[in-house]
């Protein structure tokens, strides 16, 4: 670890150069955007990877590469006058570097990972061999499973030292291996729940994803509901887990910085992600959304906003979008009022990108519903952005998987922009933006290719080719892309800054144009988060 600690020494001074080119007053659009340039951001792009390629090739939060990114972009922002308080917290970090599942007797058989097992997020890790004991299992239709999720579950069962064959239903995945481990058990077995039919209900029975939420002590994989019953109905089975993970709680922080000025009962706020997964240095996911907002923030330093700016780089998001959503849980209920909307840049220079604005007004009708009232005017101010500038957008749901969820469950309106993930491009989308169709939007998504040298660090070599014939791509980026949002990024975020009357009704005023019109505040909604299964 200390090699860590040299290294950040090192960082630390080249961290806190001062911004070269903060013009006092980039206080238009214009002159903001003039300002906020791609060599900018790219700046603090290298500078993240460089802090990966120091702090063994990540910057995941709950590591020293996240911790220096975060040192790195709280020195410049305290240099340029900004309020910044980073806030610290503690949450379960898992690192899973391999697995294996077998069957010993009575008929030895390799149960392929991804194919016949998974191993589920927060296992345990070490060896358990033994016995299989089923628990509670209800295998005769219409198999309303309450497998493990009640201590009394195990009564009287001899678990000691064997696997226990649970039965997915009513409680968490977490609770049933937790209660397993505490009777005893070496490992655990969570077999899909097999209710309703597997032509309606596929995803009851199929091989599925899931976390344990916490972290348990023993190894625990995820089977089929149809592997689940064979394994029970097996005479004489021992079966072998084997687990290779870090699964612990770790803390990390938010780091966050206001404007000294502004009214702060109208606080527009605009966040970023700022760690990566632990397989890479998290390049395009997500140092585009991070740099871009942070060569923002530097340039519109000396702008004073009619409402005050709050930026926030998050940490943990990448564990279940923990970061975001512990800092809205600590806020009182008038900050949450104080808080007239939220910008969410995650992912912005995706090599095979899609102009992606989030669809606050569900004009696409796809996926989640509508985001709280105001919504839509915050994507109509992305919309009018990219038509100034002749370039075609397409919404992006807001499906739970990045930061803005735990504004929107407090009703707070929400945007962003976002150019794709592992999602395939579509041939129209390649129509309106170019590259490569039936190829995803980034394929380094959540790999250690997501970097400044994706083929060297594992990417497909033909496709990066293939992409860099279509695009002008820096590493694992589309620098047209990033250029293009961060400008968005700036307009949106200073736009914002002097007015938000079209998305709060609340008065603004934008220095060279007239007040804004009055409104009122809107209706709240449900929305669902996150990917991988926890119950
Ligand atoms: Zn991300």
């Amino acid at each position: 670890m200390l090699a860590g600690i040299a290294a950040c020494t090192l960082l630390g001074t080249v961290a806190l150069a001062s911004p070269a080119s903060a013009s006092p007053n980039n206080n238009t659009v214009k002159k903001l955007t003039k300002a906020v340039t791609v060599e900018g951001v790219f700046k603090h792009l290298d500078k993240f990877q460089a802090i990966a390629k120091a702090n063994n090739g990540t910057r995941a939060s709950g590591t020293p590469g996240y911790d220096a990114s975060a040192d790195y972009v709280a020195g410049l922002l305290k240099k340029a006058g900004y309020q910044v308080s980073r806030q610290q917290f503690d949450f379960a970090y898992y690192e899973d570097f391999g697995s294996s599942f077998a069957q010993v007797a009575p008929n030895p058989t390799t149960y392929v990972n991804g194919v016949d097992y998974e191993l589920m997020s927060y296992s345990g890790s070490g060896v358990a061999e033994g016995q299989v004991v089923p628990v509670d299992l209800a295998l005769t239709p219409p198999r309303d499973s309450s497998s493990g999720c009640e201590a009394s579950d195990f009564a009287g069962v001899d678990i000691a030292g064997k696997i226990a064959l649970m039965q997915r239903g009513t409680c968490a995945f977490g609770d049933k291996a937790a209660n397993a481990e505490a009777a005893g058990a070496a490992g655990a077995i969570i077999m899909n729940q097999g209710n309703g039919t597997p032509e309606a209900n596929s995803d009851r029975y199929d091989l599925y994803a899931g976390t344990l939420g916490e972290p348990v002590g023993i190894p625990t994989v995820a089977v089929s509901y149809g592997t689940g019953a064979q394994l029970a109905a097996t005479a004489g089975l021992v079966l072998r887990i084997e687990a290779d993970t870090t699964s612990e709680i770790r803390s990390t922080e938010n780091v966050i910085a206001q404007t000294r000025q502004g009214r702060t009962d109208n606080v527009v706020m605009a966040g970023a992600h700022l760690d990566s997964v632990p397989e890479g240095a998290g390049y395009n996911d997500n140092g585009t959304g991070s740099a871009a907002l942070l060569e923002v923030a530097l340039q519109m330093a000396k702008v004073k906003p009619n409402n005050a700016v709050r930026f926030a780089w998050w940490g943990a998001e990448e564990s279940g979008l923990i970061g975001s959503q512990y800092y809205v849980d600590s806020l009182t209920e008038k900050q949450v009022d104080d808080i007239a909307l939220y910008l969410n840049f995650d992912m912005i220079g995706s090599p095979n990108y899609v102009f992606g604005v989030y669809d606050g007004d569900d004009s696409a009708q796809e996926g989640s519903g509508p985001g709280p009232q105001g919504s839509a005017q915050i994507e109509k101010v992305f919309e009018e952005f990219f038509a100034s500038r002749k370039l075609p957008t397409v919404p992006a749901d807001f499906s739970g998987r990045s930061d803005y969820g735990a504004f929107i469950d407090v009703d707070i309106p929400a945007g962003g922009l976002f150019t794709g993930a592992e999602g395939l491009k579509t041939a129209e989308e390649a129509a309106l933006f170019g590259g490569l169709a039936g190829e995803a939007y980034d394929p380094c998504y959540h790999h250690a290719c997501d970097s400044l040298t994706p083929v060297a660090d594992g990417a497909d070599a033909a496709l990066y080719r293939a992409l860099g014939k279509k695009y002008k791509l820096k590493g694992n980026v589309n620098v047209f892309a990033l250029d293009v949002n961060a400008d968005a990024v700036a307009t949106a975020v200073l736009t914002f800054a002097y007015d938000t009357s079209a998305v709060n009704g609340v008065p603004g005023k934008t220095p060279g144009k007239g007040k804004g019109k009055d409104k009122h505040k809107g209706k709240p909604h449900g929305h669902k988060h996150g990917h991988k299964h926890c119950r």
